[in-house]
């Protein structure tokens, strides 16, 4: 008798118990996801959020949405806010204004463990007595998940990041891709909603940050997971976004395909933000055409093609952004009716292309004459001079 009695105590804690538990919970989760998913909640929403850090305001009325099993990238400088609206997704900070859902529940008072999100550091941040295998675990022991969920769970995480041959070893022994696809691992293993990485390849060099920007790229084309995702890296930010959310001083200046952000730019500071090399400006005056143009001094390029939102007044100054792919050079430059011989003051060989700085599109002011940047295949070298015009502008 006593011995069924203490059995009916313990038996909400059973192995059983757990595994049914556990069980509902996913079962309820996957249900409210459904819900939210047939009614076209977006994955994360973020609104009106407001944070300061005393009399530092890293996040100004910021508003967000990330869709479904969306690809979102947070992209900015250093100081942006990029992190901190992560973290305040994550629950990691208290937001001082506005509200954070997660499949349309709210969760801006929740703690970071009851949102069902996955977080990966750029500090790897796994435990160095560990094994790989019980750095894995260490989340699902804590929350209770039965003992055989667990190990499905590992073995199937480890085959999806090819980890399995390391799930004995401690991080110690691991490198450096090695221990970021862990720690990807241990947010993977929990079966999350949403993953949110910081920075997550900030740390490796740049032959295991082109190979591991590639296995996230696949890791969600295989998962479909919603994933935010901060840089201030704009390679990976532009090839591994669906989106990206241009961020500066703690507010977004632009949310588009990376496509459009790189081909309309919003403002001259994601313009110059976005493109590697950095897009030129001309600065000139506004010619009213036909066609309309801007002049800087002898040069007079034709805006025609240029689709113009809203056209300044003929006469008022007026800033060009040319990307140093549209800079056409030497023949082809010739062949336009307005050019100008540039000087070559740099060739950058870059394989299949070569990146030339030279002096001499912009108008000259005071003594300074920006750089203008073409790229192209043309081989000559440095200290010669070429032809140089824009191309009219590609719109699209
Ligand atoms: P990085 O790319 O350098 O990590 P970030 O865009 O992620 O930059 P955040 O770390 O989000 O920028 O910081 C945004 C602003 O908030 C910065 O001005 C930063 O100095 C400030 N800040 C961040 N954390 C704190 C803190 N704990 N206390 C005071 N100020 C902070």
């Amino acid at each position: 008798m006593a011995g069924s009695f203490v059995g009916k105590l313990i038996s909400p804690f059973s192995r059983a118990a757990r595994a049914e538990r556990t069980a509902r919970q996913a079962s309820e989760r996957a249900q409210l996801r459904q819900t939210a998913r047939k009614a076209g909640v977006p994955s994360v929403s973020v609104r009106d959020l407001s944070l300061s850090f005393g009399s530092v305001s890293a996040l100004e009325h910021l508003d967000l949405d990330v869709a479904d099993g969306e690809f979102l990238v947070l992209l900015g400088p250093s100081g942006c806010g990029k992190s901190t609206l992560l973290n305040c997704i994550a629950g990691l900070i208290d937001v001082t204004d506005g509200q954070i859902l997660i499949n349309g529940w709210n969760v801006t008072w929740e703690q970071p463990k009851d949102r069902n999100i996955g977080m990966v550091f750029q500090s790897y941040a796994l435990y160095p007595q560990m094994t790989v295998r019980r750095n894995l675990s260490f989340g699902l022991r804590s929350a209770r998940v039965p003992a055989d969920e667990i190990k499905k769970r590992i073995a199937r995480t480890a085959e999806i990041l090819q980890i399995e041959p390391l799930l004995d070893r401690k991080p110690s022994q691991l490198s450096g891709g090695q221990r970021q696809r862990v720690a990807i691992g241990r947010a993977l293993v929990r079966d999350v909603d949403v993953f949110l990485f910081d920075e997550p390849l900030s740390n490796l060099d740049a032959k295991l940050r082109s190979e591991l920007r590639v296995e996230i790229k696949r890791l969600h084309q295989k998962l479909g997971n919603t994933m935010v995702y901060v840089t201030h890296d704009q390679i990976e930010a532009m090839t591994l976004a669906d989106r990206i959310a241009v961020m500066k001083s703690g507010r977004i200046q632009q949310l588009g395909a990376p496509h459009e952000i790189y081909s309309r730019p919003i403002n001259r500071f994601v313009a110059g933000f976005i493109g590697s090399p950095q897009m030129n400006f001309l600065s000139g005056e506004l010619e009213s055409g036909p066609p309309p143009a801007l002049r800087a001094g002898e040069l007079r390029i034709p805006l025609d093609r240029y689709a113009f939102d809203e056209r300044g007044a003929a006469g008022g100054h007026c800033v060009l952004g040319v990307r140093p792919e549209s800079v056409a050079i030497g023949a082809d430059a010739a062949a336009r009716p307005f050019s100008r011989e540039v000087e070559i003051e740099i060739v950058e060989p870059m394989g299949a292309e070569r990146l030339r700085s030279g002096a001499g599109l912009a108008v000259r002011r005071g003594d300074r004459r920006p750089p203008v940047m073409a790229s192209g295949t043309d081989v000559s070298p440095p200290g010669g001079s070429l032809p140089a015009t824009a191309r009219p502008a590609r719109t699209g």
